[in-house]
């Protein structure tokens, strides 16, 4: 048991440490990977910051086409419109009002017609003579825009362009213009005029900056109009000069903004095509710094730039982001193996417990086992012991039994000697006087007296055969035996002690052809009868008129009770308390051994009945043999009889 335990509680023990290994090995796994996901903060950053570039890139690379298409779809159309005919001749007689108005239509219906701002015609001094705007209160008619570069360029170059904040719509304008020709003349100019808002609706939804800055570097469109007109650097006096003379933009609007530029490599993005730099911004009112990664492409035909400023901090948030969420997802993880373990440590523990209990329960068990295995063996010897010793009780009952019978027959062989000298004296005489008789001639005498010889001669053959069957050693086995038959052949054998005394026998039994069957062994149950009744004749030697009653009765249970009354004695106070005990006797030494008895009760406790006995309220013992009643219709019974 000792050994046993101490195997036990070991891989407990095991059990309780490896979840702890297992907890700290997971709680490593989990710090490692958080310093790791710091480490790779930069290069997470980087990444996110290249995507967020190329894909501002691709922005920028959209803008510039839309505003270059639209730019290049417009260009063509002055020298178009210039063709009509219409506006050669209101050049050519600027007095015809009456043309005026039909000019000034078709040029309003060509401007709503191709989505245009305005179209106007000048003459050669710059002064607009038709306007497709004519309706309105802002109608270019009757102004001149010499001092505009498209205008002089169209007439010098046969081709204007040019980009303005307008000055009488306040609207910036991109404005292309062609010369009207009349032959090789030129009448007049014809401009048209695009406004570029509709452009910057689209690019407020992103977080980058996008702008256009013009070839001075002055911000001409923007995405929030609160850096329209500021600058990238200060303006050379040239530049000024030029803006202020061709009244581009109101010059008091054209305020640097606070840049710093920087040199900026990153490994993840290598585009040659752009421009990079850090550009830092401090706008005015409370100071706001932010850091831009800036790509730029160029719209040569207007001397733009499209640049689009990607704010640098993002990708850093973005990267923090998620960092933020792998660690969510590391330390979810973690928790859930965490829990995972101890459950299972858990798990292990009350195996551990379960498979201590039942080992110890087997333990239990195999030890009653052997103690059983030892207790039964122990029974089934001392069994065995028992069994050898009925078998020697039995084998000595049966000498017993058989000693108690030849007591018996010695008892009887006074009496058995006068039984056969007695006939044999008889036979004597009766021989004789048969032989007197056959001398004399009386035959029939000698014959009667020859008759009277074969009487005695039947008779002391039938005692010899009572004699024999008596002394037999009897057979074990139970069988239905005839009860009638065998009280006949008791008081046969004891014919001759029962007529020496006189005794008067009167016998109660059921009627002649009820067989009356009990359970037993003939020869056994005969001793027994033979023993009440040489008991009650001994009993009764001294009563001069011995009255012996001998009945056979129904009982409950399917019993037969066999009553043997006498007239002795009775039984004294010792002998009732040790009546059946072997040798107990109160007769002279030779005349009993005192076995009769205990032979008798043992008898008829294997027949599974019982005897008893008692003092007859008259007088006399009484002794009382319950037999168990044979089942009925059994055919062992008559073959009993021939064997018993
Ligand atoms: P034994 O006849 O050899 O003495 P038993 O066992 O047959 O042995 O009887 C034991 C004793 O029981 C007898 O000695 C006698 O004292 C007493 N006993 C038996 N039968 C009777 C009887 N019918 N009346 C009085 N006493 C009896």
């Amino acid at each position: 048991m000792v050994t046993a335990s101490t195997q036990k509680t070991r891989p407990l023990g095991n059990s309780a440490k490896r979840p702890r290994r297992n907890l700290a090995a997971l709680a490593l796994v989990v710090m490692v990977s958080l310093a790791l996901s710091v480490a790779a903060l930069p290069q997470i950053e980087e990444r996110l910051m290249g995507g967020r570039l190329r894909q501002d890139e691709a922005t920028m690379r959209l803008v510039t086409e839309v505003i270059r298409g639209a730019l290049s779809r417009t260009e063509a159309l002055p020298a178009l419109i210039a063709e009509r005919p219409i506006l050669r001749d209101i050049l050519r007689d600027p007095d015809n009002t009456g043309l005026l108005p039909f000019a000034n239509e078709q040029l309003r219906q060509t401007a709503l017609s191709l989505d245009i701002s305005d179209i106007y015609v000048m003459d050669t001094f710059g002064t607009t003579i038709a306007a497709s705007n004519y309706r309105l209160d802002r109608s270019f008619i009757g102004q001149n825009f010499r001092f505009r570069p498209y205008f002089t360029d169209a007439l010098d170059n046969g081709i204007g362009r040019y980009h303005a904040l307008g000055t009488t719509s306040g609207q910036r304008g991109y404005y292309f213009a062609a010369p009207i020709f009349d032959g090789t003349r030129i009448l007049g100019v014809v401009a048209v005029k695009i406004t570029l808002d509709r452009f910057e609706a689209a690019w407020r939804d992103s977080d980058s900056r996008i702008f256009v800055t013009d070839q001075h570097g002055v911000i001409f469109m923007a995405d929030r109009s609160d850096w329209l007109f500021r600058t990238l650097g200060p303006l050379s006096e040239a530049a000024l000069e030029e803006v202020q003379s061709t009244r581009q933009y109101p010059i008091t609007l054209l305020t640097p903004l606070s840049l710093r530029r920087e040199a900026v490599s990153l490994s993840d993005f290598r585009s040659n095509a752009l421009t990079r730099m850090v550009i830092t911004t401090s706008e005015q009112g409370p100071e706001q710094r932010q850091a831009f990664l800036a790509q730029q492409s160029l719209i040569a035909s207007a001397g733009w730039r499209v640049n689009i400023l990607t704010p640098s901090g993002s990708a850093r948030t973005e990267a923090l982001g998620l960092l933020a969420i792998l660690w969510l997802v590391i330390l979810i993880a973690g928790l859930s193996a965490a829990i995972l373990l101890q459950r299972r440590a858990q798990l292990l523990e009350r195996i551990a417990a379960q498979r201590e209990l039942a080992e110890t329960l087997e333990a239990r068990v195999q030890e009653r086992t052997r103690d059983l295995n030892s207790a039964n063996t122990q029974l089934r010897q001392e069994v065995e012991e028992r069994t050898r010793t009925e078998d020697r009780l039995r084998q000595t009952q049966a000498e017993l039994v058989q000693a108690g019978k030849l007591a018996a027959l010695g008892q009887m062989s006074a009496a058995l000697s006068h039984e056969f000298n007695q006939p044999l004296a008889a036979v004597k005489s009766y021989a004789e006087n048969a032989a007197t008789f056959l001398d004399r001639g009386r035959g029939d005498e000698a014959r009667e007296n020859i008759t009277r010889i074969s009487h005695m001669a039947d008779r002391m053959a039938s005692i010899s055969k009572h004699l024999r069957n008596f002394a037999r050693r009897p057979q074990d086995q139970l069988r239905d035996i005839p009860l009638r038959a065998v009280i006949r052949d008791a008081l046969d054998l004891l014919d001759p002690r029962l007529r020496r005394a006189k005794v008067d026998l009167i016998l109660d039994l059921p009627p002649e052809d009820d067989e009356i069957m009990v359970v037993g062994g003939r020869v056994r149950l005969q001793q027994v009868l033979v023993n009440l009744l040489s008991n009650a004749l001994d009993a009764m030697a001294d009563v001069s008129a011995p009255i012996l009653h001998l009945s056979v009765t129904d009982e409950a249970d399917d019993m037969i009770a066999l009553r043997l009354r006498d007239q002795g004695h009775g039984l004294s106070q010792d002998a009732q308390a040790q009546l059946f005990d072997p040798f107990f006797t109160t007769k002279e030494v030779g005349q009993g051994l005192g076995l009769g008895l205990s032979i008798s009760y043992n008898i008829i406790r294997d027949f599974g009945g019982r005897i008893e006995a008692r003092n007859h309220p008259e007088g006399g013992a009484e002794f009382s043999l319950h037999l168990r009643k044979a089942a009925p219709e059994t055919p062992s019974a008559p073959r009993e009889m021939k064997k018993a």
